[in-house]
């Protein structure tokens, strides 16, 4: 049987392994249109390739897809993390936990990811086909017909479409793949970035970009109240991080622009609260009641964030501390525990995954096969799945990767 793989990305490179390990014998065409495997891949985590998460629990694990995480549940149970990092690491990679549970190949480089995959090409009977971008996918008879650019044509009996998301389009997942999948029947749920910086109104943020906070809540209240904990920093623009990307997650398809901001509200001390806080401005002041009341503020906060927190409640920063009244150091207390933003947009391009895709109700969760276009299989950021950063986007493609292929060769065997 002739398989034919469009996308050699994460997903496209497991279903393709899969299949190679299980049945051999199937004619395999990988179809990428770069010069080389896995680009996005490569360039994931940093360069570092978060490539899956430490956490072991598969059901904690599908409550960080924001979308698709129940359509999910067969492929990672099937495929679950602790399995991935064991394939990899038996592939040649060792892999190592942080802190933070992600999990990063030792070597900190992903190129060894996708090193494993090329290694497993090498010495099969895979064609890979680089620098082959896809125009078309038809179906022909009980077949397909895949049209390239330049018009040559492949014909195969099984698709598996892996053509990624539209984020980062400069790595070659442009988005093509929805209008494949459109062509052969299916729907495509309306599409919005994902896992993106916010650009604020406020302009201050520059003035302490890279001040960095390893837990800050961050929280906006639209129809519904959305709150997320975690890393966090301030850039020359906004704001962003790990709490910020999976607020950005939440929010994906909410519209918000300089006329309909999104204001959020930052509390950079989540595990203090205002009464603890007051107590502990309350006895440092009255240790130090001599020291200006801007250095008083610089021992809770950054020397820079509290100049830019005097500014804006338009307290003095030079008054002995002890002069400040009570209200005026809750107003400070207040501030940090909710520092209001507006959100006026998302960095265009700069987004990492693309929220919406193939409509899952099409898609048969326990094979990854199209219920509307049999021998069509789906796999990756093309579906309507999406996760939170950490290593949850690598995992799903792997996971459905590795559904895709296993189902593809058992129906091979059947
Ligand atoms: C900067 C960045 C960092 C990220 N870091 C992480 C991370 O550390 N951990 C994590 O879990 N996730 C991360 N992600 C997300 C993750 O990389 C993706 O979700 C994942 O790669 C999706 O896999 P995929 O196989 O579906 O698509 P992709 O990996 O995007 O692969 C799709 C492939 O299809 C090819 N293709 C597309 N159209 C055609 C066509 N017409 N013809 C031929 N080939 C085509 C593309 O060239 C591409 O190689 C990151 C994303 C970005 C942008």
């Amino acid at each position: 049987m002739r398989v034919g793989i469009i996308g050699g990305g994460a997903a496209g490179l497991m279903a393709a392994a899969t299949i190679l390990e299980t049945a051999p014998e199937a004619e395999l065409f990988v179809i990428e249109r770069n010069d080389g495997l896995g680009k996005k891949v490569i360039i994931s985590g940093g360069g570092r390739c978060n490539v899956t998460t430490g956490i072991q629990d598969v059901r904690t694990v599908l409550t960080k897809y924001p979308r698709g995480g129940k359509f999910l549940s067969k492929a990672m149970y099937h495929f679950p993390p602790a399995d991935v990092y064991a394939w990899f690491e038996q592939h040649g990679v060792p892999l190592k936990v942080e802190e933070d549970l992600r999990v990063f190949p030792q070597s900190d480089n992903g190129k060894d990811i996708v090193g494993v995959f090329e290694k497993l090409f090498r010495s099969s009977r895979a064609r890979i086909l680089l620098r082959h971008a896809v125009e078309s996918v038809r179906k022909e008879g009980r077949g397909f017909r895949i049209g390239f650019k330049g018009g040559e044509t492949l014909d195969v009996d099984i698709v598996v479409l892996t053509t990624g998301g539209q984020a980062y389009r400069q790595t070659g997942s442009a988005g093509d793949g929805y209008a494949f999948a459109m062509s052969l029947g299916h729907t495509i749920t309306k599409l919005a970035a994902s896992l993106n910086a916010f650009f604020t109104r406020e302009t201050w943020p520059a003035e302490v970009s890279g001040l960095s906070f390893e837990r800050a809540t961050i929280k906006t209240k639209r129809d519904k109240e959305y709150s997320f904990t975690g890393p966090f920093l301030f850039t020359h623009r906004g704001v962003s991080g790990p709490a910020v990307f999976a607020l950005s997650s939440l929010v994906a398809f909410e519209q918000y622009d300089t006329h309909t901001p999104l204001n959020i509200t930052i509390d950079l001390f989540p595990d203090e609260t205002i009464d603890e806080m007051m107590k502990r401005m309350e006895i440092a002041i009255s240790h130090a009641p001599k020291k200006s009341f801007l250095n008083m503020c610089a021992t809770v906060v950054s020397k820079s964030l509290a100049e830019v927190m005097l500014h804006q409640l338009h307290l003095p920063g030079d008054v002995h501390a002890g002069e400040v009244s009570r209200k005026n150091v809750l107003r400070c207390v207040q501030w940090l525990k909710a520092i209001p933003l507006e959100v006026v947009g998302r960095g265009a391009g700069d987004e990492f995954v693309t929220a919406g895709g193939v409509d899952l109700s099409e898609v048969d969760p326990q094979t990854m096969e199209s219920k509307i276009c049999p021998g069509l299989y789906f796999a990756g950021e093309i579906l309507d799945v999406d996760g939170y950063t950490g290593g949850f986007n690598l995992q799903a493609s792997w996971a459905a990767g590795r559904l895709a292929g296993s189902s593809i060769s058992a129906k091979m065997e059947s």
